[in-house]
């Protein structure tokens, strides 16, 4: 080789490829230098080849630890072709590197042995590697950094072709190897995550430091098959944190599987908190939710409830001790008792006992809220065992701008729907009927904060500061509303004095009556036939008659001043006069459809009141 041959520097782990890669490099007369086992396996092939401790005049040492960090290896590469530069490569006598050709340890192999130690983990972590990869790819102007055996062959051929890598290939080359050190370094991090900083492993040595976590291990992930599976913040600790000294924790200690939240706990968790967390801020009230399948199946705020309301949502034998909070929780939980059965429940401000009494006799999965006063802690505590799922949430944690998440192998980022909604949303009313109460504020605030967390399209009735119907994941908007209204019917048809004194059999469970209830004023009790009829009627000491249609319509047209807040516009008026039969008063709704004037006209119609706004809210 000549002097002014370019220089390759060859240092890799996998080794595919690269004989005739080398091979090919000498023939179009680079001069080729290379690491320890590098070097030989290319020597051994007959290939001339230098190690890099000619240029360096310094051993490998550390058992491989120091290979290739050294000024003459890394002021060959990344020197620029500007005076200072070539003047300080002549003066130490270090020629550049045009070309360099690195891939690493295999670290995720390493680690996911399943006897490997952590010496051995460490051992796998690349140095010098890194440090080519990231020289070279900084300094790609002038060097190619060839990090994918894939790419010998396009390489070779380039060079062949043109007399060099250009400038466009480089770009191409320096991108991929960040990507590749970028995703080794979150590897790593994994690791140590998991190893220092994950909730069942570093739990002791946190809760004594009192220090905080950044991993919780999930039991599976949305289905049983689904393992492993996780959740992790990079940075900072992790805003959720269990109660060290409940069974709860304890359960998590010993990698108890059950009393651990779920991947769908956690996806609820998160949602439900934000929502309440934003409910209360907008209305300046305690707030709750009870979260099914990442949608609300009820949500509200702390308006105190009278004897009728507190019957309608199972808590009359509570109500003289209901605090706000639980005046929430009673109205999130109660307005659909058959979709909240099983809930993740969210609560804006500490539990307190009578939120606590009201969540001991229902079935749920699990609780998120900000702190718990201790005798609702030794309430919720009893809860399924010990092993019902209590989450305290940091209620300073802001959660970053941008979000990412990944389907089918492809990460799709975003702004977080950061957006606020409050008072100031609903100005622009459009009908002629501009009278628009601020309990009416207050219900369009709460349908539509519900709405910015439940899965698109969806609608949603509200009226006392309570989601009374919620329509959610229907393809179709007028599926919404007749859905949600359906719901808002059937809650509303509930408050019918023949429903509040069905004559249930002493010791009917509560959920067993939600469910009789629903058939009830769904009218499919008497439909049913057979054994399912007999068993609706074995629940009652009288067989109850059926509500007629009359009276139905008569206890209808007594239902009005509801919310109906849309996800997104109203494309046809239908949605309108759906609305106006449970009861809507009020429309909030974005503007933009081609029908806007058509349903304007349906509300005035109705004598109804329609404010538009333009913030769209569809959640996926
Ligand atoms: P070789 O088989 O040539 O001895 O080693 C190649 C491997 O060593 C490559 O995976 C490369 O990323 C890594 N490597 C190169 N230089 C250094 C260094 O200075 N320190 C460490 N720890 N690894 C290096």
């Amino acid at each position: 080789s000549t002097s002014s041959a370019p220089i390759a520097l060859l240092s890799v782990y996998d080794k595919e490829g690269l004989l005739p890669f080398a091979k090919g490099l000498k023939g179009l007369g680079f001069r080729l230098l290379g690491s320890g086992g590098t070097a030989r396996m290319i020597r051994e092939a007959g290939i001339e080849i230098d190690d890099v401790s000619s240029i360096t005049n310094a051993p490998e040492m550390l058992g491989g630890r120091v290979k290739t960090l050294h000024p003459a290896v890394h002021g060959g590469i990344l020197s620029r072709e500007i005076d200072s530069d070539l003047a300080d490569l002549a003066t130490n006598k270090i020629s550049p590197i045009t070309l360099v050709v690195c891939n690493l340890y295999p670290f995720v192999l390493q680690t996911s042995k399943p006897d490997c130690t952590l010496a051995a983990a460490i051992e796998e972590i690349d140095i010098g590697g890194v440090t080519l990869l990231r020289a070279a790819a900084k300094n790609h102007a002038r060097v190619s950094i060839v990090s994918s055996p894939s790419d010998y062959d396009a390489i070779l051929s380039e060079w062949k072709e043109k007399g060099q890598v250009t400038e466009e290939t480089r770009r191409g080359l320096a991108l991929k190897a960040f990507e590749s050190t970028k995703s080794y370094d979150e590897a790593i991090a994994d690791y140590f995550r998991k190893m220092y900083a994950s909730y069942d492993t570093a739990q002791e040595m946190k809760a004594a430091a009192g220090v905080g976590y950044q991993r919780l291990p999930l039991r599976y992930g949305a289905n049983p098959h689904q393992k492993p599976a996780q959740a992790f913040v990079e940075q900072g600790e992790m805003p959720i944190t269990d109660l060290p000294s409940s069974p709860v924790a304890l359960a998590h200690d010993r990698a108890v599987v059950s009393g651990s939240p779920g991947y769908i706990n956690l996806l609820d968790a998160l949602n439900s908190w934000a929502l309440v967390k934003e409910l209360s801020a907008a209305l300046d009230l305690p707030a709750a939710a009870s979260f099914k399948h990442v949608s609300p199946a009820g949500a509200a705020v702390g308006v105190p409830l009278d004897e009728r309301a507190a019957k309608v949502f199972g808590v009359e034998d509570l109500l003289k001790d209901l605090t706000p909070l639980a005046s929430a929780y009673a109205r999130a939980r109660g307005a659909d008792r058959m979709s909240s059965f099983g809930d993740f429940i969210a609560l804006s401000h500490p539990v307190d006992t009578p939120t606590a009494k009201i969540i001991s006799r229902e079935v749920s999965d699990g609780v998120i809220a900000p702190g718990f006063e201790a005798e609702a802690l030794e309430i919720l505590k009893k809860k399924k065992g010990g092993k019902y799922c209590v989450l305290q949430m940091d209620p300073n944690y802001v959660p970053p701008e941008v979000e990412t998440r990944q389907v089918y192998g492809i990460s799709l980022q975003q702004r977080r729907n950061d957006c606020k909604i409050d008072a100031s949303l609903f100005e622009n009313i459009v009908t002629k009927n501009k009278e628009l109460p601020q309990s009416a504020v207050t219900d369009m605030i709460v349908a539509t904060l519900a709405l910015k967390y439940t899965q698109s399209n969806s609608v949603c009735y509200a009226l006392n500061g309570t989601v009374i119907g919620l329509g959610a994941g229907q393809q179709s908007r007028i599926h919404c509303t007749r859905l949600a209204g359906d719901k808002a019917d059937n809650w509303w048809l509930r408050h019918h004095p023949r429903v509040l004194a069905l004559p249930f059999k002493k010791g009917t469970k509560r959920a067993d009556k939600a469910n009789a209830i629903d058939l009830f004023v769904t009218g499919q009790a008497f439909t049913a036939e057979g054994g399912e009829r007999a068993q609706w009627e074995s629940l009652f000491d009288e067989t109850p008659e059926p509500l007629s249609a009359e009276d139905k319509a008569a206890h209808m047209k007594q239902l009005s001043g509801v919310v109906c807040s849309s996800d997104a516009f109203f494309p046809f008026s239908d949605n309108v006069h759906r609305a106006r039969r449970s009861g809507a008063t009020y429309l909030a709704a974005p503007s933009g459809s081609i029908m806007d004037a058509e349903c304007i006209r349906a509300a005035d119609e109705a004598n109804m009141v329609y404010v538009h706004h333009s913030l769209r809210l569809f959640h996926h």
